[in-house]
């Protein structure tokens, strides 16, 4: 008894639709990470990662260093830390009086 050639064709269809719905849902996913990102910038931009509160950043030649509001911790950017490392003795004691408390 041969097959009926429509039940091939249906099934080609189906896997089809299931591949072009599947590409949707993942570009979906994928707008969601993104989304999610965004998100959790706008949530914890400039704020400290121990205590939440603001970081206040401050300027001392080109190093920005930020301080927290609240536990007085300190934040380096990416290559920040290097930066502070090349300053002279002097320098790096300049910079940190800037956030000590009279
Ligand atoms: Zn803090």
């Amino acid at each position: 008894m041969p097959t009926k050639p429509s039940e091939n064709e249906e099934e080609f269809i189906a896997r089809k639709e299931y591949e072009r719905l599947k590409k949707i849902e993942e570009e979906k996913h994928k707008n969601l990470v993104e989304e999610e990102k965004k998100k959790l910038k706008e949530l914890h931009f400039m704020k400290c990662p121990k205590c939440g509160m603001k970081f206040i950043a401050l300027d001392y030649k080109g190093i920005e260093v930020d301080k927290c509001s609240e536990c007085e911790g300190i934040w380096l950017d990416a290559g920040e830390l290097e930066s502070v490392s090349k300053l002279e003795k002097s320098g790096i004691d300049k910079l940190f009086s800037v956030f000590s408390r009279e």
